[in-house]
C-alpha cells in the first residue's frame, strides 16, 4: 500500500492545481486530465516448464496532440492501470517542458521479472508487444525501457514489431542496442540530464558539485550511473541503496569499488566500504542533496519533515506525495521536478528517434552536448517561470508544460 494517495490522485492533483493557475475551463481540463486511448491485454505466458501462467499488461497514451505518444515499459509486481495512467500524464508534461514534439504515453506488465527466465521475459514481452501492436509504431507511439525492462526487451519489441510490418522498423521502440539503430549516450542520458538539472540548481545558491554530499536512492539504470557521474563531479555521494538496502560512508562511498561489488553481487547491499542502513535511514540523512531514483512516492507525509537535504532531485518518476511535497515546501526545500531532472532520457530517445528516421547516426560527443543544451535551457525556463510567477519549480515546470499542451489543444481545435 502506497503512502497517502496513490500516484494517479498526485498527477490529477497537479494537473487541476496548473489548469487553474492558468485559468483553463472545465472542458479543458477534463481532456487533459483523461487518456485519450488505453488498452488493458492479457498476457498467457508458456513457461520452461511447461504450465501456462497470465498476466496483465498496459498501453496508455494520455495526450497525442503534440505527437505521437513516447514513453516506457515497465515490468514491476505492483505495475496497475492507475500507475501507468500517472505515468503517462507525467510522460505528456516531461515531453513538453523539453519542447520534444511528442504527446505521453506509458506501458506496464504486472510480473516480477526477476522469477522469470530470458527465455519467458522474451515470450511475454513478444506477446505483450503483438497485442499492443494496432497501438504503436514511430508516428503513433513509440517505447523505452524503465523499472525492469532493458535494451534487450526493446530489440524483442522492435523485432515483434518489424517482422509483423515485413521490414525493419528501428524507430518504434528508443533504448534499444546500438547495434539495431540505439544511440550513442542513450543508455546514460537519464543520469546524466539528473545530473546537469543538479548543478543548475547547485549554481542559483552559487555551489557546485563538488561542494555537496549526495545520497542516492535506487542503484539501477538511472541512480547507478547517476551516482558514478555525481563522484567524478566531485561531489561526495555518501549513501546509495537499491530494493534490498543501503550502505552509508561519511565522506563518500569509493564508487568504482561500490560498482565492481555490484557488479559481482548484484546489490549494493553487503559492500564492505561502508555501513549498512535502511532505505528510509538513507532518505533522511544529513546530506545536501537526495536524489530518489527508484519507485513513486517514497517521500510522503510520513517522512518529508525528516528530510534533511535541502535539494531534492526527482530522478525517478513521482518519488514525493503531494502532502510531502507542500512540507518540503513549506521547509524551503527545493524539488526539482522529475518532470525536469530526469527528462534527460526521453531527450535522448528524441535524437535516437530522429537518427532512426533519418539512418544518419550522430556522435557521442554531438549527442551529449546537444542534449546539456537542452536540459540548461528547459531548466532555465522553468526557473524563469517559477520566479516570475512566486511558484516551486514543480509548479513553474508544470506551468509551463499544462500550457504547451493546452495550447496545441486550443489551436487544432476540436474535431468535428
Ligand atoms: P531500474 O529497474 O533499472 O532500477 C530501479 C532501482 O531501484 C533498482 O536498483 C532497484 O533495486 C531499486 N528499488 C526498487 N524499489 C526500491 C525501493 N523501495 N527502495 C530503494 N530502491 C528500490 O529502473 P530505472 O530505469 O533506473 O528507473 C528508476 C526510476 O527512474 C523510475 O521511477 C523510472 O520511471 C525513472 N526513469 C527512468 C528512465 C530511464 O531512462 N530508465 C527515464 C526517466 C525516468
Amino acid at each position: 500500500m502506497l503512502p497517502d494517495d496513490g500516484p494517479l490522485a498526485t498527477a490529477r492533483a497537479q494537473l487541476a492545481g496548473a489548469v487553474r493557475r492558468l485559468g483553463y475551463d472545465e472542458g479543458m481540463h477534463q481532456m487533459l486530465a483523461t487518456p485519450r486511448r488505453e488498452i488493458n491485454v492479457a498476457i498467457p505466458l508458456r513457461r520452461d516448464d511447461g504450465t501456462t501462467e497470465l498476466f496483465h499488461g498496459y498501453r496508455v497514451q494520455h495526450n497525442v496532440s503534440r505527437g505521437p505518444g513516447k514513453g516506457g515499459l515497465r515490468y514491476h509486481p505492483a505495475v496497475d492501470v492507475d500507475e501507468v495512467r500517472a505515468l503517462a500524464m507525467w510522460m505528456t508534461w516531461k515531453c513538453a517542458v523539453v519542447e520534444l514534439p511528442y504527446g505521453g504515453a506509458k506501458g506496464g506488465v504486472t510480473i516480477d521479472p526477476r522469477q522469470y527466465s530470458q527465455a519467458e521475459l522474451e515470450r511475454v514481452t513478444r506477446r505483450y508487444a503483438s497485442e499492443i501492436m494496432p497501438m504503436i509504431g514511430p508516428e503513433r507511439d513509440i517505447m523505452a525501457p524503465d523499472i525492469g525492462t532493458d535494451e534487450r526487451t526493446m530489440a524483442w519489441v522492435m523485432d515483434t514489431y518489424s517482422v509483423n510490418q515485413g521490414y525493419t522498423i528501428p524507430a518504434v521502440v528508443t533504448g534499444k542496442p546500438l547495434e539495431v539503430g540505439g544511440s550513442l549516450g542513450r543508455a546514460t542520458a537519464t543520469s546524466r540530464g539528473v545530473v546537469h538539472t543538479t548543478r543548475a540548481a547547485l549554481h542559483e545558491a552559487g555551489l557546485d558539485l563538488p561542494d555537496v554530499r549526495i545520497a542516492v536512492q535506487g542503484f539501477g539504470k538511472v541512480g547507478g550511473p547517476a551516482a558514478a557521474m555525481y563522484a567524478e563531479a566531485g561531489a561526495r555521494v555518501e549513501a546509495v541503496s537499491d530494493e534490498n538496502g543501503a550502505v552509508h560512508r561519511d565522506g563518500g562511498l569509493h564508487m568504482h569499488r561500490l560498482r565492481e561489488h555490484v557488479a559481482r553481487a548484484g546489490t549494493v547491499v553487503g559492500f564492505d566500504g561502508g555501513d549498512p542502513i535502511t532505505n528510509d535511514e538513507l532518505l533522511t540523512l544529513d546530506v545536501d542533496v537526495l536524489v530518489p531514483a527508484a519507485v513513486e512516492h517514497v517521500l510522503h507525509a510520513g517522512n518529508a519533515d525528516q528530510v534533511k537535504a535541502h535539494w531534492v532531485v526527482e530522478a525517478a518518476n513521482g518519488p514525493t506525495t503531494g502532502a510531502a511535497d507542500r512540507m518540503l515546501e513549506d521547509r524551503g526545500v527545493i524539488v526539482v521536478p522529475d518532470i525536469l531532472a530526469n527528462a534527460g532520457g526521453v531527450v535522448v530517445s528524441y535524437f535516437e528517434w530522429v537518427q532512426a528516421q533519418q539512418a544518419y547516426w550522430w556522435s557521442e560527443a554531438e549527442i551529449e552536448a546537444r542534449l546539456a543544451e537542452r536540459m540548461l535551457h528547459a531548466y532555465s525556463e522553468v526557473a524563469e517561470t517559477a520566479r516570475r510567477e512566486e511558484l516551486s519549480l514543480r509548479d513553474g515546470a508544470l506551468l509551463l508544460s499544462v500550457h504547451r499542451v493546452a495550447e496545441a489543444h486550443r489551436i487544432r481545435g476540436l474535431y468535428p
